[in-house]
C-alpha cells in the first residue's frame, strides 16, 4: 500500500535515527499526498531513505512513529505490541505480583504505542487515547484486549474526552466499547480500593505510585501521618496496613476526602485512626497543631509545560518548606513530583533549597520513580515524569 509521505529536512534525521518516535513540525521540509489527522505517513530524511512509520497529527508533534521498520501495521501489528505489553506486566511487573490486580497495561512510546494509554482495574480497561491515530484503532484495540484476558475482562471503557488532541474533529465522548460498570473494587498488594473510572481522575486511580505506597507501609509503624494531597487515600491506607499510630489525609476536594474514608474503612473498619479532612494543602501546613513523624506531599503536576517551570519550582519550595517546619525531628518526609518538565534534578535542588531556608539537616533514604508497568524507552526519556525523595529530617535551628 502506498502512503503519503513527509521528508525531513537535511539534519533532522538524527533523532529519529536514534530511535526516538517523534517528529516536530519543525523538522519537515516537504509532505507528499494526501495527509488528515490520524493518517499513516512514511518518514524519509532528505535523501529519500526511509526512516519509520507514524500516525501523522497537525501540532507541535506533527507525526508518532509506531515502527522503524518498512511495515504494514495491520491488525497482526497491534496484537503484537499488546502481547508484549501483556507480557511485561505478567513477566517482570506487577500483574504477577501477590494480590494485584490493578496495573497500566499500555505506557504509550514505553511500550512503543505512542498516544495510547490502559489502565486495568480487576476486568476493567480504561482506555485514552492522546492520539487520533490511536483513537482510530480503537476497534482493533478492543477486540485484541478481549482475546488477550478472556472471561477475565468485564468492560472497556474510552476515556478520551479530554486527552485527544484539540485540534481533532471528533466530538469526542467518554464511551464504553464494552461492558457498563461505572466502578468496581480493585485490590493492590492486598489492600482494597473503590475506583470509580467515570469520574475520577486521570483513569481513576494512581497506579503509578504502587510501589512507593508499598514502601510507604514499611515505615509507617507507631507514626503520627499527614497524607497531604490524598485523593482516594492510597497512602494513607498503606500507612494504616504498616501500622500508623495515626493518619490524616488532606485533600482540598471533598468528594476525594469522601473517597479516602470509604477506602479506609473498606479495609480497616468504622474505627480505624483515621481522619480525612478538606482543606488546602499550603494552608493546612501553616495551620495544622500536630506535629507529625511522617508527612507525604503528593501535589498534582504543578508545572504541564516548560513556560511555568519557573513558578512551578517555586511552587515545590514553598510546599517543602512549609512540610519541613511541621515535621518531628527524627521525622520521615515522602516527597514527590510528577512533573515532566520538572527534572530530578531541579526538583532535588528545590527541596534543597526549602531545607535549608527550614533549618533542617536531611539525609536521602530513598529516591523513588515510577514502576514498571510505566516503562521509559531509552530512547524517549520525555516518558520519565514521576520523581519522588524520601527524607529523614532532623534538627531544627530556630
Ligand atoms: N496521592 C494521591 C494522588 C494525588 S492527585 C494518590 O496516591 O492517589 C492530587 C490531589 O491533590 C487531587 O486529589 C486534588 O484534589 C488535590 N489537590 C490539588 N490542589 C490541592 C491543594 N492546594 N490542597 C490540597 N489538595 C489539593
Amino acid at each position: 500500500m502506498s502512503r503519503s509521505k513527509i521528508v525531513l529536512k537535511s539534519g533532522k534525521d538524527q533523532s529519529l535515527r536514534r530511535y526516538h518516535p517523534w517528529v516536530f513540525s519543525g523538522a519537515i521540509k516537504k509532505t507528499y499526498g494526501p495527509l488528515t489527522e490520524g493518517d499513516l505517513v512514511d518518514v524519509e530524511d532528505n535523501k529519500g531513505e526511509f526512516l519509520g512509520v507514524g500516525h501523522y497529527q497537525p501540532g507541535s508533534i506533527a507525526v508518532r512513529i509506531v515502527s522503524f521498520e518498512p511495515v504494514e501495521p495491520d491488525e497482526t501489528f497491534w496484537r503484537n505490541r499488546l502481547e508484549q505489553a501483556w507480557s511485561l506486566r505478567h513477566t517482570s511487573g506487577p500483574a504477577g505480583a501477590p494480590d494485584t490486580n490493578v496495573y497500566r497495561l499500555v505506557y504509550g512510546e514505553g511500550d512503543l504505542l505512542p498516544g495510547l494509554i490502559i489502565d486495568y482495574y480487576n476486568g476493567m480497561a480504561v482506555m485514552q487515547f492522546h492520539s487520533v491515530g490511536m483513537y482510530r484503532l480503537r476497534e482493533t484495540l478492543a477486540a485484541i484486549l478481549k482475546d488477550l484476558y478472556g472471561d477475565k475482562l468485564t468492560g472497556i471503557y474510552d476515556k478520551s474526552e479530554n486527552t485527544l488532541p484539540f485540534k481533532a474533529d471528533i466530538k469526542q465522548k467518554n464511551s464504553w466499547l464494552y461492558g457498563k460498570a461505572k466502578e468496581g473494587e480493585v485490590t493492590e498488594y492486598g489492600n482494597r480500593f473503590l475506583v470509580n473510572w467515570v469520574e475520577g481522575q486521570k483513569t481513576g486511580f494512581f497506579i503509578d505510585q504502587r510501589e512507593n505506597r508499598r514502601l510507604i507501609s514499611t515505615l509507617s509503624k507507631g507514626k503520627k501521618v499527614l497524607n497531604l494531597f490524598g485523593y482516594t487515600g492510597g497512602f494513607s491506607v498503606y500507612a494504616l496496613r504498616g501500622g500508623a499510630e495515626q493518619v490524616h489525609t488532606v485533600d482540598s476536594s471533598g468528594h476525594a476526602i469522601q473517597l479516602s474514608r470509604t477506602n479506609v474503612e473498606l479495609n480497616f473498619g468504622k474505627d480505624a485512626p483515621h481522619k480525612g479532612i478538606v482543606a488546602d494543602a499550603f494552608d493546612y501546613l501553616e495551620t495544622a497543631e500536630t506535629k507529625y513523624d511522617l508527612i507525604i506531599l503528593d501535589p498534582p503536576a504543578f508545572a504541564k509545560h516548560n513556560k511555568v517551570l519557573h513558578n512551578a519550582l517555586q511552587g515545590y519550595k514553598r510546599l517543602n518548606e512549609k512540610a519541613f517546619r511541621r515535621i518531628q525531628s527524627g521525622g520521615i518526609l515522602a516527597t514527590f513530583s510528577c512533573s515532566q518538565v520538572v527534572s530530578r534534578e531541579k526538583f532535588r535542588q528545590s527541596v534543597f533549597v526549602a531545607a535549608a531556608n527550614a533549618g533542617r539537616h536531611v539525609q536521602i533514604l530513598y529516591q523513588l520513580t515510577q514502576p514498571p508497568d510505566h516503562p521509559v524507552s531509552l530512547f524517549h526519556p520525555e516518558g520519565e515524569y514521576l520523581k519522588g525523595l524520601v527524607l529523614k529530617v532532623e534538627g531544627v535551628k530556630e
